[in-house]
């Protein structure tokens, strides 16, 4: 990669493919692995997190963690690992169950002037007492590396420059690593959440998809997943998806993240529907992996913005 980086490069040029397996649907599908896929591009931000020292910015990300939510102080970690990883400067604010919404604003405002911190995330779900909605408002949405702010979600929808939520993102590298020509495909996705299905819709309509979004008030469902050449599952139930419902050469993408015995698992039975699809991210090992280093790449683009702002 030496060479080929420059500061304000996006990860938009990286297209390599980084699957495994035949490509031939009777035998299988191809695995689209987002361990392997965040290795390749967190070697890049690592590049980019040096180029931006070498200038005087270290790129920095908060992370606001209310409360002692185990599976939040798992995640929590993760993002501190994947800082180190890749030369981020991290700094978690751990702020007790009974933290009140004045409170969180307050160390949120703090963030939102520390010239250390280019980018705040405040770790959702919150305990009972606080406004999530009002608490991610009050993030200055150039820092918002969660792409959650209301201003981030109105770009979304207009295609301008904004920051773009970190699942969605690296949904969309995954089904973009497999090199299929996007225009015009049928693209379905389940689940209307803020986070996950609206703004995937949004994104794989920019790649020119005709994009169907499906929710538990959806008619025949199967008959819509079954048209799609792209299928991206993001409704929070174990094995949700089956065989029957995907579409023989589909490129199937799990969002989900279940556990179920003590097990992760994402929403689509993985064990059949690999017998038909051509391409399908694992859970684990897939969408979770690449929605933390999107994560990082939104960071360091928060940090190439200063630097281009104060330049
Ligand atoms: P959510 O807010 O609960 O949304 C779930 C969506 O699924 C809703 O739109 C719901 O429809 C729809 N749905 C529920 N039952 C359905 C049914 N029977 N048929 C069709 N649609 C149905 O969840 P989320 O935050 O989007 O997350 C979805 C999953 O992704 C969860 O497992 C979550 O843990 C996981 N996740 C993973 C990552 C990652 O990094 N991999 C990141 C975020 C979330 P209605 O709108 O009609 O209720």
């Amino acid at each position: 990669m030496n060479g080929k980086v420059r500061i304000g490069d996006s990860l938009s040029y990286y297209s390599e493919s980084v699957t495994e397996g035949t490509g031939n649907s009777k035998m299988g599908a191809q695995i689209l692995d987002g361990k392997v896929m965040s290795e390749k591009m967190r070697a890049i931000i690592a590049e980019r997190v040096t180029l931006l020292k070498k200038q005087g910015v270290t790129p920095g990300l908060a992370v606001i963690l209310v409360g002692n939510d185990p599976a939040s102080e798992i995640y929590v970690r993760n993002k501190g690992k994947g800082c180190e990883e890749t030369g981020i400067y991290s700094r978690t604010i751990h702020l007790p169950e009974e933290t009140t919404q004045e409170e969180l604003e307050h160390e949120i405002e703090k963030l939102n002037t520390d010239p250390a911190i280019h980018g705040i995330l405040v770790q959702l779900p919150l305990p009972k007492q606080l406004d999530e909605q009002a608490a991610l408002a009050k993030i200055l949405p150039e820092k918002d590396v969660d792409g959650f702010h209301l201003i981030n979600a109105g770009h979304m929808l207009s295609g301008t420059e904004g920051v773009i939520a970190c699942t969605p993102r690296g949904a969309l590298h995954m089904i973009k690593s497999t090199g299929i020509d996007l225009n015009g495909k049928e693209a379905v996705v389940i689940g209307r959440s803020n986070i996950v299905g609206k703004p995937m819709a949004m994104l794989l309509l920019r790649e020119n998809c005709t994009v169907t979004i499906c929710h538990s008030r959806t008619k025949n469902l199967a008959e819509h997943t079954r048209r799609a050449d792209i299928l991206v599952a993001a409704v929070g139930k174990a094995g949700f998806v089956t065989a029957d419902m995907v579409k023989p050469g589909a490129i199937v993408i799990d969002v989900g993240i279940n556990r179920v015995d003590g097990k992760v698992c994402g929403d689509v039975d993985f064990e059949n529907v690999k017998e038909k699809a051509a391409w399908i991210t694992p859970v684990p090992g897939g969408v979770g992996k690449m929605t933390i280093t999107m994560l990082l790449n939104n960071t360091v683009e928060a940090a190439e913005r200063t630097l281009k702002r104060d330049r």
